[in-house]
């Protein structure tokens, strides 16, 4: 199949092109088209000629054709799936069904919910002195930089709540996993007018030439704390506005009177969703000593009953790592736990390098200070820490320079919803984890990044405020 990007309504080659491979069996999937700096302008030329038109349009127009995007994406349902699992290396349907049947059922919940918001001007004061009126104007050129845990989502995600308030858009995808959203931009330019949605694809020049283009009014960004900064630095100029949604470290503090019973499946869930390839993922897991064997043994009986493999199979369980970046990082935290002495109660080694395998792995006797429980593992590979003081968990929990989630397992709610409030992170869940939906804010602390996504609040990120005070 050819890919190409969409610029200005059209669908455009790249002057060069980039291989694309499957993490499942290390082939070159596509060449996917390499956007140069010019072809880029052109994207940000479009958007820009197409903002005064698509921004005077109503919400209810809006509305209509992001319904219309929702119907034809999920018209494509069976190609846009393949293309994840091939791309991406999530299964199709996957353990606890969180394949890309998962990520292709949440991208058309959320572009259906987010679609139905609405930011009307609120009146502040109405009498004999004046009117005073306060409005959300969109804010012009959106850059969108998406990473390669969830291609489809997170394009939706930074995607639509910019596209409904009345922003035009340029989106860059991750260079390791373009495929679908080149699809997905190609699916939008026969709904939306002629430069309200650009795909450029691109590999090297593409991500900072987005952050320092003076056209650009706002760049939201998912990805890692490194990259999140050099955009910021980027930003600067302009005085872009910016939501950074950064990596996490999640703490999640088991007390002493859980059901272990009840919680394991769910523990194991977030943890290892999507192959632990998840910001919001359970990345540390506290357990108290009066529980702790308990919940080992009962993790390990999960993960010994899944099964690792090519995402295209239908027993496959969980896939490969997407990237050989991230399955060397994966690995290398592995070699280091073991070099301190750390217990595996299974998996740690690679048993099929056939493509970047790496098997559910759980690690017990080992503390704060080993990179596993320090650094983001963005893997299949789970620190579980025992504690004995509960105060000494909610502060190693905090001594993480991230902030994103956090979580409290016990079954005294009242108790675990006080030790979480006390967690410095953007979402506190209590007896779950990970959990998002369109309606609730999501969004980091500390160096998880800054700005929220999803619900209202999510929706305002994309407009600046203009006060209109009237006198008669
Ligand atoms: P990065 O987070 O570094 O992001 C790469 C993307 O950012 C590319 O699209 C790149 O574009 C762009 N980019 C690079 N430099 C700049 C810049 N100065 N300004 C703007 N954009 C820029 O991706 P990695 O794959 O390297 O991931 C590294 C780590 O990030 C992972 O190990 C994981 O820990 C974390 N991560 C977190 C995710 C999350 O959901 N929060 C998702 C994915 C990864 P170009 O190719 O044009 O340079």
């Amino acid at each position: 199949m050819n890919y190409h990007m969409t610029i200005n309504g059209q669908s455009v080659a790249g002057k060069e092109t980039f291989d694309v491979i499957n993490p499942a069996d290390k082939t070159v999937l596509a060449a996917a088209p390499k956007a140069s700096i010019a072809q880029l302008n052109e994207a940000v030329d479009a958007a820009k000629a197409a903002f005064p038109a698509w921004a005077a349009l109503s919400y209810a127009e809006r509305r209509d054709k992001l319904m219309q995007l929702a119907d034809a994406v999920e018209a494509a349902g069976a190609e846009l799936m393949q293309s994840l699992t091939k791309e991406q290396g999530k299964p199709m349907k996957g353990f606890a069904d969180m394949g890309s049947g998962f990520e292709f059922g949440g991208t058309l919940a959320w572009i259906r919910a987010t679609a139905g918001y609405d930011l009307p001007p609120k009146v502040i004061q109405d009498n004999d002195a004046a009117r005073i009126e306060v409005h959300r104007k969109p804010l012009g050129v959106v850059g969108s930089i998406t990473p390669w845990n969830y291609p489809l989502l997170i394009t939706v995600w930074h995607v639509i709540p910019a596209l409904l308030t009345g922003n035009t858009v340029v989106v860059k995808p991750s260079e390791m996993t373009p495929l679908t959203v080149l699809r997905f931009g190609e699916i939008a330019k026969d709904i939306l007018p002629p430069g309200v949605l650009n795909v450029v694809s691109g590999d090297g020049e593409i991500g900072a030439a987005i952050s320092s283009h003076a056209d650009i009014q706002k760049v939201v960004f998912t990805g890692s704390t490194p990259t999140g900064k050099a955009i910021m630095n980027c930003a600067a100029d302009n005085l872009k506005r910016l939501t950074l949604e950064l990596g996490g470290n999640d703490a999640a503090i088991v007390l002493a009177d859980a059901d272990v019973n009840a919680i394991a499946p769910k523990i194991f869930a977030t943890a290892f969703i999507n192959n632990g390839q998840t910001c919001a993922a359970l990345k540390r897991l506290y357990v108290h000593e009066a529980v702790h064997d308990q919940l080992c043994q009962a993790l390990t009986d999960i993960a010994t009953s899944t099964k690792t493999g090519n995402g295209m199979d239908d027993d496959t369980d969980f896939g490969p790592l997407q990237n050989e970046k991230q399955w060397n990082i994966v690995k290398s935290l592995a070699e280091d736990a073991k070099a301190r002495g750390a217990n595996f109660l299974c998996g740690g080694e690679v048993t099929d390098d056939s493509g970047y395998y790496f098997p559910i792995t759980l690690v017990n006797h080992i503390k704060d200070g080993a990179r596993l429980v320090d650094e983001e593992q963005f893997g299949p590979i789970l620190p579980i820490v025992k504690f004995g003081d509960v105060e000494e968990a909610v502060k190693l929990a905090n001594a993480s320079p991230n902030g994103l989630g956090g979580s409290v397992w016990s079954s005294n709610i009242e108790q675990a919803k006080a030790i979480a409030s006390r967690l410095e992170c953007g979402s506190a869940w209590v007896n779950h984890h990970a959990v998002v939906q369109p309606d609730a804010p999501f969004g980091g602390v500390k160096a998880s990044g800054f700005g929220v996504e999803f619900g209202e609040a999510g929706l305002k990120e994309f407009t600046s405020i203009q006060t209109v005070h009237i006198y008669a």
